[in-house]
């Protein structure tokens, strides 16, 4: 195994929450502790205000903070950490789920003050489809936040993971008076942005009156009873079960003051896996081969209409990617290489000569990648699990000038290749639908298509409220039926069978009505 100690030394994750729970203000403590920031408020908030969805600039500025911040390397404790960041806001949802399949393990941040959030519960849906190891971090806890044995209740119960309590809060708001790590066995006394390690006392022994002299006799005494009890419930971690997705290490802390951070960091550099193996169409890729794979999770368009030049993301996922190399593009069947990939320390975009499993490579692109695209030395795979959701808002688009219908096209070919959205057709009628998860991505795209294509369209809202990919092992059937609802059928961008339902009871219907066709809810890319 030709790169075992860089592989070793690499974890990729990414930080998911629901918007304001703390997302921002973790990662920045995390890249203080890396040293790849020096001050505070260095990370740009990459979130869009709740009231701009008519600011096509503001969408503008996001996108230029979001590829600056999309991916953070940083270095702690000899590791080589790949932050993936993912936008909050919800209309990019669908952008946020393909970064998780470019990373190997998560940080979920919940707001102990609202507890489980819609957001928060749909992207533990797509850690749960892949197995996604994930710690949880329950922030704010310097505020009244709900009961702690409650909190793990409810994150328990909505998102369906078992939890292993790693701290165990004394109070919280205005009483916060600190952690007590069960693992460590010391107590971790709370003040607003020290450094951690000046605050915390080893306990030894928790009957100590230390602890009575520290805390008080009172919170003292239902600190013993409730490490008696979480001791009892849960025992040690068992980090096989972590790294299968099945149990999830939590943290109690306050990120805005660096509370509870570094404890949550070393657990993760002990126990956050390492890159992973990777399905393909074709067999199990494991980082250790010598053979160099990855696949592309994200595409960025240049802000700079004068440079239509994009930034393909690229996950390295077994071997060594060179710079000036040529590698296979397998869907284009061709050869290609890259005279100028780029890496993304925190602090500035470098050209890179090589990268590892685990890393994310920046490629310039002048129309070659779409997501899911697989580059490899020569061996015919894709990678799966990159699988498209049904949007939830479709419009018909309608070209305002048939002058500029192949610039219309052309554009819009290209930005779904960029996953800003779906793109189906109807059947027989030949009607553009666009699918997306949000309104904001209409604006988007009507912006972008007459700002980079010269192409005016409008749009039109269409009844439908959900996509299912068909398939059938009986052909006859399946055509018979898209022919029979060609108002609802459709095909996406890669041909395959879609039907577009109006509502769930016209979903439920046609699923019981026809047993011989599969309607799936995620398509997979390839
Ligand atoms: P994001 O939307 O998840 O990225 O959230 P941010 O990191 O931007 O945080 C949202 C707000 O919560 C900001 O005003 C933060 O200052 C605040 N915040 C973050 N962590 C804490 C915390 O531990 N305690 C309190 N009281 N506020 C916090």
């Amino acid at each position: 195994m030709k790169y075992e100690k860089e592989i070793n030394r690499r974890k990729s994750f990414a930080i998911i929450s629901h918007p304001d729970a703390g997302k921002t203000t973790l990662t920045e403590k995390f890249l203080l502790f890396g040293g790849a920031i020096q001050t505070a408020g260095a990370v740009k908030s990459n979130k869009i205000k709740k009231h701009a969805t008519s600011d096509f600039m503001e969408i503008e500025r996001q996108r230029g903070i979001s590829v600056a911040t999309s991916v953070m390397t940083f270095e702690y404790e000899g590791f080589l950490i790949n932050l993936l960041d993912t936008p909050g806001h919800k209309d990019f949802a669908e952008d946020t789920y393909r970064t998780l399949t470019a990373v190997d393990s998560v940080v979920l941040v919940v707001d102990s003050v609202n507890g489980v959030e819609d957001q928060t519960r749909r992207l533990m849906e797509v850690c749960r489809m892949r197995d996604t190891p994930v710690i949880v971090f329950i922030n704010k806890m310097d505020r009244d936040g709900k009961n702690r044995f409650d909190l793990l209740e409810e994150i328990e119960k909505e998102l369906n993971i078992s939890l292993h309590p790693m701290t165990l809060p004394i109070n919280s708001g205005k009483d916060f008076k600190g952690v007590y790590n069960l693992h460590e066995k010391n107590l971790l006394l709370f003040a607003a942005n020290t450094k951690t390690e000046d605050a915390s006392a080893i306990i030894e022994d928790l009957n100590d009156a230390i602890l009575d002299k520290k805390i008080g006799e009172n919170d003292a005494t239902i600190l013993r009873e409730d490490v008696e009890l979480v001791d009892g419930v849960y025992g040690e971690l068992n980090v096989k079960d972590y790294l299968k997705g099945k149990v999830a290490p939590v943290f109690f802390g306050s990120a805005v003051n660096n509370f509870g951070v570094k404890e949550m960091l070393d657990t993760f550099i002990r126990i956050a896996p390492t890159p992973r193996n990777r399905e393909t169409t074709v067999r199990e890729v494991a980082a250790e081969e010598d053979k160099f794979s990855g696949f592309v999770f994200k595409i960025h368009a240049n802000l700079d209409p004068k440079h239509r030049d994009r930034i393909a993301f690229l996950r390295v996922c077994s071997g060594k990617f060179e710079r000036n190399k040529y590698y296979k593009h397998v869907r284009l069947e061709k050869d290609i290489r890259f005279s100028n990939p780029y890496s993304f320390l925190a602090r500035s975009k470098d050209i890179i000569e090589d990268a590892y499993p685990g890393d994310v490579v920046g490629l310039f692109d002048t129309g070659n990648f779409k997501i899911g695209d697989t580059l490899t030395e020569g061996e015919r795979f894709y990678f799966t699990g990159i699988p498209s959701f049904s949007p939830e808002i479709f419009k018909e688009l309608v070209n305002k000038d048939p002058m500029k219908t192949k610039q219309m096209e052309k554009g819009i070919s290209q930005l779904t290749d960029e996953g800003v959205a779906q793109l189906f057709t109807q059947f027989g009628g030949n009607k553009k639908i666009i699918g997306c998860v949000g309104e904001l991505q209409f604006e988007v795209i009507q912006y972008r298509l007459l700002q980079e294509y010269g192409a005016a369209v409008e749009f039109r809202t269409l009844p439908f409220y959900k996509a299912c990919w068909l398939t059938s092992t009986d052909n006859k059937k399946l055509e018979e039926f898209l022919r029979f609802k060609q108002q609802n059928s459709a095909e996406d961008k890669d041909g395959n069978p879609v039907y577009l339902a109006q509502s769930e009871w016209f979903l439920n219907t046609e699923i019981s009505n026809n047993p011989d066709i599969q309607f799936h809810f995620t398509s997979e890319i390839h």
